[in-house]
């Protein structure tokens, strides 16, 4: 295995980190160039199920999450009118039993801020924002909107929806939009009058929904996070502020535990769902792709980020069983052992069903990408045909 194999991770959002957090642990040099000129913290939440968790506990920050984040006892279904439960699975120890780790709901900000610390010293360059990359056939010049270029034996491309890395080798294709939106709110639970929320609940009416979950161990913060249908979105930002009067717009009839949710809500912003449909290629010469980058999803399974990570994890996995200097048999394997999942995650977010009515989650959360056998390039190929 060549030692001094220079690996350049393009995107520093949760995908990156972890990929670049891995390779740094394996013994092998990875520089991170993220083209925000600094660290950024979304005022968001997110679940980290089980799957995820197992990369945390080798990636050093298992027991860190677990001290900052919320592990809630349950997650439930509920029916948006009515507050009737439609389903629901025990978490807390019940899902450290089952699934082989913790299921959380945290801070994203915290998340990331977590994932930054465990890179060494010195890697992480912010301000570099990629324009341009060649692939020689030895090498790979990065070039960076600041004039400044980089080189390097591999490159991953784990910059986000509108992948530059994904351009080159698939050429420009705007992402779809998928005709709905997501509002997000977080704010002190404090404010809450008269509503007593589940630790982490799906409300679903319709043709729209609003999943609502505290961020922190001591419940502290809740955030909300909603999917309601908008015909179109003609706005270049890739957010827009909302407000209480939209959300009571959009969910006018509703229980009322949903009516005083919105108003102890202080800020809502509405985001655009996008998404693509599964790509034809994941890499090519030196160059790969992981998480939104190569298959951006609807967050409707709460595994965009958790899909990212664990391709991160795999593709590391990859390069350390066919070796550095075999990139583009690593790059197969590493396909063959993350396509048929990732686009499982992708369709069923798509169909926004994911544990609405009942359903047994084991497939995805225990899930652990370091023990999962692997499959040959081959078998899964003809495995494909088969299907
Ligand atoms: C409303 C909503 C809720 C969600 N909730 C969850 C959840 O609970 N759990 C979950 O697992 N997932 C969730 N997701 C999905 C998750 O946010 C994404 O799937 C995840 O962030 C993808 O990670 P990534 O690292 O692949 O890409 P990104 O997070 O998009 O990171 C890409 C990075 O690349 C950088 N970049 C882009 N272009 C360039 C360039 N040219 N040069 C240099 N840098 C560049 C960007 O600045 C960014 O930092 C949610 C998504 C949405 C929209």
């Amino acid at each position: 295995m060549k030692q001094n194999t220079r690996v350049a991770v393009v995107g520093g959002g949760l995908g990156g980190l972890a990929a670049a957090r891995l390779l740094q642990k394996a013994g092998i040099n990875a520089q991170v160039y993220e083209q925000a000129p600094s660290f950024l913290k979304l005022g968001a939440g997110i679940h980290i199920s089980p799957n995820v968790m197992k990369v945390m506990r080798v990636m050093g920050i298992e027991k860190d999450l677990e001290a900052a984040g919320c592990s809630p006892d349950r997650w439930r279904s509920r029916d948006g009118v009515t507050g009737e439960i439609l389903f629901e699975i025990a978490l807390g120890d019940i899902a450290r039993q089952r699934f082989g780790a913790s299921y959380l709901t945290v801070r994203r900000g915290d998340f990331h801020g977590m994932m930054l610390g465990t890179l060494q010293a010195g890697t992480t360059h912010f301000g570099k924002k990629l324009v341009d990359l060649k692939d020689t056939g030895e090498a790979v010049i990065l070039k960076f909107e600041d004039g400044t270029a980089e080189e390097a034996d591999i490159v991953i491309g784990a910059d986000g929806i509108n992948s530059k890395i994904r351009e080159k080798l698939l050429g420009p294709e705007r992402a779809n939009y998928t005709g709905d939106i997501a509002h997000r709110a977080m704010f002190s639970a404090r404010g809450l009058k008269g509503f007593e929320s589940d630790q982490c609940s799906k409300w679903w009416s319709g043709d729209r929904h609003i999943v609502i979950y505290y961020v922190d161990k001591n419940r502290d913060e809740i955030y909300y996070v909603t999917g309601v249908p908008d015909p179109e979105w003609n706005a270049t930002e890739s957010w827009l502020p909302s407000s209480r009067d939209e959300m009571r717009e959009a969910f006018a009839g509703w229980h009322p535990a949903i009516q005083s949710l919105i108003d102890a809500t202080q800020e809502v912003t509405k985001w655009p769902l996008m998404d693509r449909n599964p790509l034809p290629i994941w890499s090519e010469g030196r160059l790969v792709l992981l998480g939104d980058a190569c298959h951006p999803m609807k967050p409707h399974m709460a595994q965009g980020a958790g899909m990212a990570i664990e391709d991160a994890a795999m593709l590391v996995r990859c390069l350390q069983e066919a070796g550095l200097n075999n990139h583009e048999t690593a790059f197969q394997l590493y396909k063959a052992n993350r396509s048929e999942r990732a686009t499982r995650v992708q369709r069923v977010s798509k169909q926004n069903s994911w544990l609405r009515f009942g359903e047994d989650p084991s497939w995805c959360f225990g899930y652990d990408v370091f023990e999962v056998p692997l499959v040959s390039a081959q078998a899964q190929q003809a495995h494909g045909l088969a299907l």
